[in-house]
């Protein structure tokens, strides 16, 4: 093992900052280093938010989203559609189908999506509550924006078998050219799936 270069409170903040998704222990010193610089202006802020994000954060009961109010602010807006209902597998997704300001209906957030291999099965996934809230009169339409892998289609049918009988529609997400996208990069089961989705111009 390395030796320490700084006393044990400081490997302890990099230890812990290497924890972080795509920090490895390089950036991790970095990134400790770089608070520590800024003492003032980062370090205490960014050790204040997250002791009022550890009281104040919750998941939402009814849709899975994590907020500082339950049910969320997203459950709780009214503007909001409630025919539509938008299936993601994480928190992750859900906030980048809002960065991009792609749906007004309200959200479901599964969880996880299903992996045999992971020993991740539908008892993991909160389905049971996304068949009772689609069986609601408001729901029309159940949007799957699930990722476009094998266990994210895998998921995807599970559900749409579980809600033949919920009288709604079920929709998932396109498959095909990305925005920007350049035909030549892009890999063989993309382009088939973007010719077979083919739209009316
Ligand atoms: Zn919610």
């Amino acid at each position: 093992m390395a030796s320490s270069v700084a006393g044990p409170e400081i490997e302890r903040l990099i230890q812990l900052l290497s924890k972080l998704p795509g920090l490895g222990p390089r950036s991790a010193r970095r990134a400790a280093l770089h608070l520590i610089k800024k003492r003032e202006a980062l370090m205490t802020p960014l050790a204040d938010a997250l002791q009022v994000a550890i009281a104040k954060i919750e998941v939402c009961h009814t849709c899975g989203n994590i907020d500082t109010q339950n049910p969320c602010t997203i459950c709780c807006d009214t503007r909001r559609d409630p025919a539509i209902l938008v299936v993601v597998a994480d928190v992750a997704d859900l906030w980048a189908l809002e960065r991009a300001q792609a749906t007004r209906g309200r959200y479901h957030v599964l969880g996880a999506t299903l992996s045999p291999l992971d020993g991740i099965g539908p008892d993991d996934l909160s389905i049971d509550a996304l068949v009772s809230r689609a069986h609601d009169d408001r729901v029309t339409e159940i949007i799957l924006a699930l990722n476009a892998t094998v266990d994210g289609q895998t998921t995807a049918h599970y559900i749409t078998d579980l809600l033949q009988d919920a009288g709604v529609k079920v929709t998932r997400l396109a498959h095909g050219v990305p925005v920007g996208g350049e035909l030549d990069y892009l890999d063989e089961g993309t382009l088939s799936a973007a010719m077979r989705q083919r739209t009316l111009f």
